[in-house]
């Protein structure tokens, strides 16, 4: 029998005519005035603390789910030191099934560090954004850019997506952000203040509604005529097969339902409750140690749980 070698995956196709980047600016921009949704953090009144709350929210949560519970958050919390005065866990339970609620401790974490650093007001100089407590690269160069309308590259998931297609030529974007990319969004980004803090929310809008996933709409694009990706006829994928994020049966479901229990007792609970949202012990309390180490979870002296700070 003759051994065969596996053949190497395809080298991705070089676009057949690469998009300039100032070529790229006004139609996106352009459709953006058009298309954009009307949404309660990109208006007036939002201001800074309303840019960075929806930042929070949205990192990893849709837009839908985000929507009634910023309403609510800005109505409870509408400074950061109204959040900041109540106790961590109010935060943790405000949060309610957005997902990943650790985000809720660090933007609680953020709202004490701003006022107590910048007198209440979210500071508008990137470094010392990047200086708050879970505060990260994407969400400092976020609000400054959309709060404050200054020039910083901001890469999501949307955004990353976008220019794979419309500059690299690819379907997707690598799994983790690389350097390429960055070094790509930053020689992308027009020179002027305003110009550069509209194509930074017209980018991520395209991707969001347009440059979708699955599904890109191409025959609706601004930039169709100049997309590499497009350009080259649209070649798959030729990378690691991507994998979809699965949720049942994983231990951030049990934490979701552990925290559910916490969340909505207005006392500390029990384990005879906590051991009731699921049936296997060995990845129940490996969930509830999870979420005790993140400090989303308090345990009493008295074998009793609760939000952390009451
Ligand atoms: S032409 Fe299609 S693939 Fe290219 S940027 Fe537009 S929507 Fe995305």
């Amino acid at each position: 029998m003759t051994a065969t070698t596996p053949s190497a995956p395809a080298a991705p196709t070089a676009p057949a005519a690469a998009a300039s980047p100032s070529a790229l600016h006004t139609p996106v921009n352009a459709w953006f005035e058009t298309h954009a949704r009307d949404l309660p953090w990109r208006r007036p009144e939002a201001g800074p603390w309303g840019v960075m709350v929806s930042e929070f929210m949205l990192q990893q949560t849709p837009v839908s789910r985000v929507l009634p519970i910023y309403e609510q958050w800005l109505a409870r919390w509408p400074r950061p030191a109204d959040l900041a005065a109540e106790p961590p866990g109010e935060a943790v339970r405000a949060w309610g099934r957005l997902g990943y609620p650790r985000r809720a401790l660090r933007l609680h974490g953020a709202a004490a560090a701003i006022q107590e650093r910048h007198g209440g007001e979210v500071p508008r100089d990137h470094h010392q954004l990047l200086a708050l407590p879970g505060v990260g690269e994407y969400t400092a160069a976020a609000v400054a850019s959309f709060a404050y309308g200054q020039r910083h590259p901001v890469l999501d998931t949307n955004v990353r997506r976008v220019f794979a297609r419309a500059v690299t030529g690819v379907q997707y974007p690598p799994t983790a952000t690389t350097a390429a990319e960055r070094r790509t969004a930053r020689e992308l980004l027009p020179d002027d203040e305003p110009t550069a803090a509209r194509w930074a929310a017209a980018t991520m809008e395209l991707g969001a509604l347009v440059c979708t996933a699955r599904a890109p709409d191409c025959a609706h694009c601004p930039i169709a005529g100049q997309c590499g990706w497009r350009l080259a006829g649209s070649p798959a994928h030729a990378g690691p097969p991507r994998r979809g994020q699965t949720y049942a049966g994983t231990d951030r479901q049990v934490r979701g339902k552990l925290l559910a229990v916490l969340r909505d007792a207005l006392t500390p609970v029990g384990q005879v409750a906590l051991d009731a949202v699921w049936d296997e012990p060995v990845q129940r309390a490996r969930a509830l140690d999870g979420l005790v180490a993140d400090g989303l979870v308090e345990p009493l002296a008295d074998g009793v749980y609760r939000l952390p700070g009451g």
